[in-house]
């Protein structure tokens, strides 16, 4: 198995945990006798400095070339000055937009050994796995017109069927591998862009028939979400209802540090955690690199197919929190003492090599 891997630390936080994930990654390659090759490029303000753009060509050229990108986190006060074409954000939606990716699968665990980080009751949180599948590329972060007029500032919510159907049908072969269960959420009481996401989605479910369908409106899925998270298996979004749930999502487990995810369905599939650069704690070595590393784990598994290897970097980071092994952001009266960031990335290395070590051992004999 060959991969071209280019992997983009960016700001603050991201060069720390992406560090750690591209370990897990070698470890991978190492035990499996793969051939993983790593290329690093500069994004967000990191680029910015050194070249004056947030996303320079070189550094989309070295993506478009590879078969996945593992990206760290972009952005910090430093640069929050500049003008918008200038800023980090503005980098990281061009490399999305460039890369095709439209749709962003974000999975929010409670895992049951880091429970009390989260401020749901660990009864509601029992059993909660969700895998929200956000809209990437339309809606109305890229609707025009948008702008500034004598009334005030517009934003265009824009979607075409043919946008809807296709990161809807991503949700339906999702929900079709987990437990069957798609919700799609919409405000179609009031938007029209809604009345015709549920309208396309609908229509789709009909060649799902083994995947049970459900609406909600969004304000009240954002209620039923963590009052009743283990209800959901898969949630299909547009990109702003996405953006904020998969957000509040991170509740479910414990920490914004946790949680990694996937942008696929263009040329090249883009993997990060969900966190942003952190610069409170940048540089400090505290950082949770569980999110970069689950990415990691994300990346195995859509831009490889490498599925089995995918669910040991899983399992790993489930050993490695069963053990107490956490980061300061899981601190709590059950877990005075925490690690840093490298000594979590050993942990997880050290289960991950064990756990691919018997697989291959099991197949050997
Ligand atoms: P943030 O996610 O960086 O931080 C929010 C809080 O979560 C902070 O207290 C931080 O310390 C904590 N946190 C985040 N990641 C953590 C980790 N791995 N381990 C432990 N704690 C962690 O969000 P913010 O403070 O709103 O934004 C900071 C900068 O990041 C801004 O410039 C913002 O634009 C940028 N940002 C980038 C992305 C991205 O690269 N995809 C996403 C969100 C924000």
């Amino acid at each position: 198995m060959k991969l071209r891997i280019a992997v983009l630390p960016g700001d603050g936080v991201g060069p720390e945990v992406t560090r750690e994930a591209v370990r897990v990654l070698r470890a991978v390659s190492d035990v499996n006798g793969y051939d993983f090759e790593f290329h690093e490029y500069l994004i967000g303000g990191a680029a910015y400095d050194a070249e004056g753009l947030p996303l320079p060509q070189r550094t989309l050229d070295g993506c478009l070339e590879s078969d996945a990108v593992l990206l760290g986190a972009v952005g910090g006060p430093k640069y929050d000055f500049l003008p918008p074409e200038l800023r980090s954000e503005a980098g990281l939606l061009s490399l999305r937009k460039a890369l095709g990716v439209f749709a962003n699968l974000r999975p929010a665990i409670a895992y049951e050994a880091v429970a009390d980080c989260s401020p749901i009751r660990p009864e509601v949180l029992r059993g909660a796995n969700i895998l929200i599948v956000r809209e990437l590329l339309g809606g109305v972060y890229f609707g025009r017109p948008r702008g500034r007029d004598e009334h005030g500032a517009y934003d265009t919510m824009r979607y075409s069927a043919q946008e809807i159907e296709r990161v809807a049908r991503i949700a339906f072969e999702q929900a079709r591998l987990r437990r069957r269960h798609l919700t799609s959420v919409d405000k179609a009481n009031v938007l029209e862009t809604s009345r015709l996401w549920r309208q396309v989605v609908s229509d789709l479910a009909q060649e799902y028939p083994e995947v049970k369908l459900d609406h909600a409106y969004v304000d009240s899925f954002a209620m039923q979400l963590i009052a009743s998270p283990s209800r959901f298996d898969v949630v299909v979004t547009e990109n702003l209802f996405g953006d904020v749930l998969s957000d509040e999502s991170a509740v479910l487990s414990g920490s914004l540090g946790m949680l990694g995810s996937a942008s696929i369905g263009g040329k090249v599939g883009l993997f990060e955690p969900i966190h942003g650069s952190a610069p409170d704690i940048a540089g400090k070595n505290i950082a949770n690199p569980m999110g970069a590393i689950a990415s990691a784990a994300m990346l195995l598994r859509f831009a490889a197919g490498l599925q089995r290897d995918a669910d040991d970097v899983e399992a790993a980071i489930g050993r490695v929190l069963e053990k107490g092994c956490v980061t300061a952001d899981l601190r709590s009266e059950k877990r005075q003492t925490t690690l840093s960031t490298r000594e979590v990335g050993d942990e997880v290395e050290r289960a991950l090599t064990d756990l691919l070590s018997q697989r291959l051992a099991y197949h050997a004999v």
